[in-house]
């Protein structure tokens, strides 16, 4: 079995032409990691997995691997397994000879490749279909086929590019915890494209995130997303609150600051109460409802500050007071921990 693999980049920049698609992106993967790239279309993402796998060579910077200088070593040399969107499976090829292909083009013996084969089918879920041809498989079936395929030969780094982008909700769930699962079983180290938020705070180690060619914070989720380093990534990580500090209605209001720089307070909604009163305590501030937007199990509120600022919350239905009706004065209060500046 290979190891799992430590990639390091260092001031990795790409061009094609005049375009600058990826500047100065430099990180370390760790040994067994789970990495994801997430950010906007045109990011950069893909982009940047490319330089990793070889198939696209740097414009400017180096990789290693293990401390190795790989930059120009050619992607077959490499040996990254790869999972990209179309599963590009063999069609005539049944599940079995698709996984035991690249053990194949390695030249192993056929009881090794058939021990293996066997081993993969099983730890994908896919017991009982190893004869099938891909088209007789559903698209969540087919895209494990892809990913027992890229696992097969043990790979140091694994390189997967929005792999579930094809598959329904609720499929894509279950395939997020086998991945997840899939992981923690090979060591492996993986590196996975998304542009959804939620999938990568549920499946990564840490979070590069990239915005416009460039890698605006690397972090664990928790940290990104409780403590992003700018309003790019804040915003990018899901709804939050950002007060301007002289223009958001605290005037006259003793309120605990977290420690920091910038002029707005950022608070994430789900740390934002709500009440009819002022609380007798704490950080709060006065609102005045615009909206509410019913969407079942929870409500969406549209507020303004004094100061004329937007706040958005979202609450459980139930725990709203009935008879909410726009033009409504409330309160929102929030621990001051969970606050900070941007
Ligand atoms: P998406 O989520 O839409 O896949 P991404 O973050 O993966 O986006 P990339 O595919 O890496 O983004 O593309 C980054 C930028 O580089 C885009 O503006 C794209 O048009 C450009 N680009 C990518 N490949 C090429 C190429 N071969 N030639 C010219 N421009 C390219």
């Amino acid at each position: 079995m290979t190891e799992a693999a430590e990639i390091g980049a260092s001031g990795i920049g790409k061009s094609f032409g005049r375009f600058t698609a990826l500047k100065d992106i430099t990180l370390t993967i760790g040994r067994g990691e789970f990495l994801t790239l997430l950010g906007p279309s045109g990011s950069g993402k893909t982009t940047f997995l490319m330089v990793l796998s070889g198939f696209e060579p740097a414009s400017a910077g180096r990789l290693t691997l293990n401390g190795r200088d790989i930059t120009e070593t050619p992607p077959e040399a490499r040996g990254f397994g790869m999972v990209f969107q179309g599963y590009a499976l063999f069609p005539h090829l049944t599940v079995e000879e698709n996984i035991a292909f690249p053990l194949k083009v390695q030249g192993r013996s056929a009881k090794d490749i058939a021990a293996r084969v066997k081993e993969m089918v099983e730890m994908v879920g896919l017991g009982g279909h190893g004869h099938k041809k891909p088209a007789s498989l559903s698209g969540g079936q087919q895209q494990r086929v892809a990913l027992a395929r890229a696992l097969a030969y043990a790979p140091p780094v694994l390189l997967l590019d929005e792999p579930f982008s094809a598959l329904d909700k609720n499929l894509r769930g279950q395939m997020q915890e086998e991945m997840r699962r899939i992981h923690q079983d090979t060591g492996t180290t993986f590196v996975f494209v998304t542009h959804d938020q939620e999938e990568a705070l549920a499946l990564s180690s840490r979070i590069a995130i990239f915005e416009r060619g460039q890698l605006q914070q690397i972090a664990p989720p928790r940290e990104i997303y409780e403590r992003p380093a700018n309003r790019f990534v804040a915003e990018f990580l899901g709804d939050i609150n950002i007060l301007p500090l002289e223009a958001g209605g605290f005037e006259g209001r003793s309120l605990r600051l977290p420690p920091g720089q910038g002029s707005n307070l950022a608070i994430r909604p789900e740390y934002m109460e709500l009440s009819l009163a002022q609380p007798a305590e704490g950080n709060a501030i006065p609102l005045r409802l615009s909206d509410l937007t019913y969407l079942g199990a929870t409500t969406r509120l549209a507020l303004t500050t004094a100061g004329g600022v937007p706040v958005v919350l979202q609450r459980p239905t139930a725990s709203l007071p009935e008879g909410l009706n726009p033009g409504a004065e409330l309160w929102t209060s929030w621990e001051a921990g969970r606050g900070f500046l941007l």
